[in-house]
């Protein structure tokens, strides 16, 4: 029987970073890792991106080999090996490779065997039209029916779930030509967004050439003559020559629970703050692994590449700290303190065709489920300064607490400079600066880059006038309160006002406001004031005038731009155009 210092199933982002820092502090150790698949350290980010046709070798997928491993860390990489049981007590884990099987013990084990596509209960899943988006070969497959090697290309395709790959899946098939149904069964694209910010990628998607069809899911596949067919639970039938199943991930742990490794119900792996398992000496990271939510403090996996990578990097410290060898191995002192794996803020980003969609931290869903009060700040400033060619609008959303101004969640769509200030914000969060922290920030600013009032300041400046009361603010979700039971009182101009504006809407530019306070008490009849214009900043001074007059009026968060997108395809319908 084979023996090792460290055994680490999966090779590509937890494991084989656990298995590059562990050769860096210990040039000694023995480490060996078994990977199910045919390659380690694949770029599976970079999958879709191979399947539109913007990375044109599969070469730049593959980012280390065996071989290269070997050379340069001196890792023993076993491709096509695959552990099939674990015996704790026994410090040993059974593995099946194209040699045959074999047992091999350890000191220390860690798993990072990550996710598998889930399959939800839909007849006809393993028709042979679909697949999944998690390998290489997936990728390389996908491509290949694209652009018809072997065959006739594929001209429709059905992609089942919007979330983050199913996006990326749909963005790329459409980008290669072909005809692209996206399903989603939430009620918008990319569930972990906001129905308002949803709704600008909805619309991009669209114009993309994307069909989407959202509060509905696949009940079925059937093949009909030489293609396949999903059908849709609200009775449509999608035929496609391509279907991709993007439905969501669970952990790859079956083995392991068997062996008696506590997870949760999802099959997600508990462990400690530093990686350790229930079992001795056996370590866990990535996405097959349960974390701690940094706003909301629920237990969830959180399957993004980040966290994996430096849980890696941060099991192996706490490996070679437990083991007592930092001393020897001539390592600091300090590593005998190691970091525990930081609470995840979830913070990810998504590219659809013009537009970029990122987010951090908790959304209205996670906030209301752990019962956390919060206050919704929409903005929306421009990138970089108006007046450098080429400026556009980064919509903004950040849910703050309305008492202490904490920072909880925050999310931004538009073309550029989105991913600048969601990682601002995940670092602001990360440091628990509050919003109005966000003010003091010294970010680097020229027109064609930003503007002297960041998105972020301004964020800062609006959450500081929310939470000293200077400004009120309505919600979008309180369209009927403000339909019913306040005064709309429109302050854009007369033309903004006639390209759409609610039916109960009276329009009187911020300009003239002052001279016509008379006419708003008249007609509010003493009801609260629903100040609207296009994105917030104009109603601001309009509710500055009101209140200093002695009105209760409040400002709709984010303006019509905001009310617009949380409306969705119902805003027409609504709106009023015409004076
Ligand atoms: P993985 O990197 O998936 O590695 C697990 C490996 O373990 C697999 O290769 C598997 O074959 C192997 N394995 C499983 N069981 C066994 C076993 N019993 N024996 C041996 N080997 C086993 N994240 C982002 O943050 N940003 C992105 O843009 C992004 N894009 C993505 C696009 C795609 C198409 C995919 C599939 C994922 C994407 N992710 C992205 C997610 C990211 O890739 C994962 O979060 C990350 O790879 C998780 O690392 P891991 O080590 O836990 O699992």
């Amino acid at each position: 029987m084979a023996k090792h210092g460290y055994v680490i199933v999966g090779g590509v982002a937890g494991g084989m970073s656990a298995a590059a820092r562990l050769r860096r502090l210990d040039e000694a150790a023995d480490i060996v890792i078994f990977e199910a698949g045919p390659e380690v350290s694949f770029a599976n980010c970079g999958l879709p991106y191979y399947v539109g046709g913007e990375i044109t070798s599969q070469d730049e997928l593959l980012v280390q080999t065996p071989k290269s491993l070997k050379d340069s860390l001196n890792l023993q990489v076993h491709v096509n090996h695959r552990v099939t049981a674990l015996d704790a007590a026994a410090h040993k884990v059974h593995v099946v490779g194209p040699a045959g099987e074999l047992d091999v013990t350890y000191d220390h084990l860690i798993l990072s065997p990550g996710a598998t596509a889930t399959r939800p209960p839909i007849e006809g899943l393993d028709n042979p039209h679909v697949h999944t988006l998690r390998t290489v070969t997936d990728a390389v497959t996908m491509r290949d029916l694209v652009t018809g090697k072997g065959g006739k290309p594929a001209k429709t395709a059905v992609v089942l779930g919007a979330g983050f790959i199913g996006l990326e899946a749909a963005e790329g098939l459409a980008h290669a030509g072909v005809e692209v149904t996206l399903v989603e069964v939430a009620p918008h694209v990319l569930p972990p967004l906001e129905q308002e910010m949803a709704q600008l990628v909805h619309e991009e998607l669209q114009r993309l050439g994307v069909k989407v069809v959202v509060g509905t899911g696949a009940s079925a596949v059937a093949e009909d003559g030489g293609h396949a067919v999903v059908r849709l639970a609200d009775g449509q039938s999608l035929p496609a020559d391509l279907v991709v199943l993007s439905t969501g991930v669970a952990p790859a742990t079956q083995v392991f629970v068997a062996a008696g490794l506590k997870c949760d119900e999802r099959g997600a792996i508990v462990t400690d703050a530093h990686g350790l398992t229930n079992l001795p000496d056996v370590w866990a990271v990535g996405d097959a692994t349960l974390s701690t939510d940094a706003v909301t403090g629920a237990r969830r996996p959180v399957p993004l590449a980040g966290p994996a990578n430096r849980a890696g990097r941060l099991v192996a410290d706490q490996i070679v700290a437990a083991a007592g060898k930092a001393r020897r191995l001539g390592i600091t002192d300090k590593i005998a303190s190691v970091r525990p794996l930081p609470a995840p803020l979830g913070t990810a980003i998504v590219r659809v065709g013009r537009l970029t969609a990122a987010m951090t931290g908790a959304n209205r869903a996670s906030l209301a489920g752990a019962g956390i009060a919060f206050t919704t700040l929409h903005l929306h400033p421009l990138a970089h300064a108006g007046y450098f060619p080429g400026a556009t609008q980064i919509h903004l959303l950040v849910h703050i607490d309305p008492r202490t101004g904490r920072i909880l969640g925050a999310q931004a769509v538009g073309e550029q400079g989105v991913d600048k200030r969601i990682d601002v914000l995940a670092t602001a969060m990360r440091a628990n600066l509050t919003a109005p922290d966000l003010i003091d920030l010294d970010l680097c600013y020229s027109p064609p880059y930003g503007s002297a009032k960041d998105p972020v300041s301004m964020i800062g400046f609006l959450s500081d006038n929310v939470l000293t009361g200077q400004l009120a603010l309505w919600q979008p979700d309180e369209l009927d309160w403000a339909r019913t039971k306040a005064f709309v009182l429109d302050v854009r101009t007369p033309e903004e006002f006639a390209s759409g504006h609610l039916p109960e809407a009276v329009n009187i530019p911020h300009t003239s406001l002052r001279g016509r306070l008379g006419d708003v008490k008249q007609q509010a009849g003493g009801r609260p004031i629903a100040v609207t214009c296009q994105s917030g900043v104009r109603s601001y001074i309009a509710h500055r005038v009101l209140a200093a007059a002695g009105f209760d009026s409040r400002s709709l968060s984010g303006g019509m731009l905001t009310l617009r997108a949380f409306l969705g395809a119902a805003a027409d319908a609504l709106l009023v155009k015409g004076s």
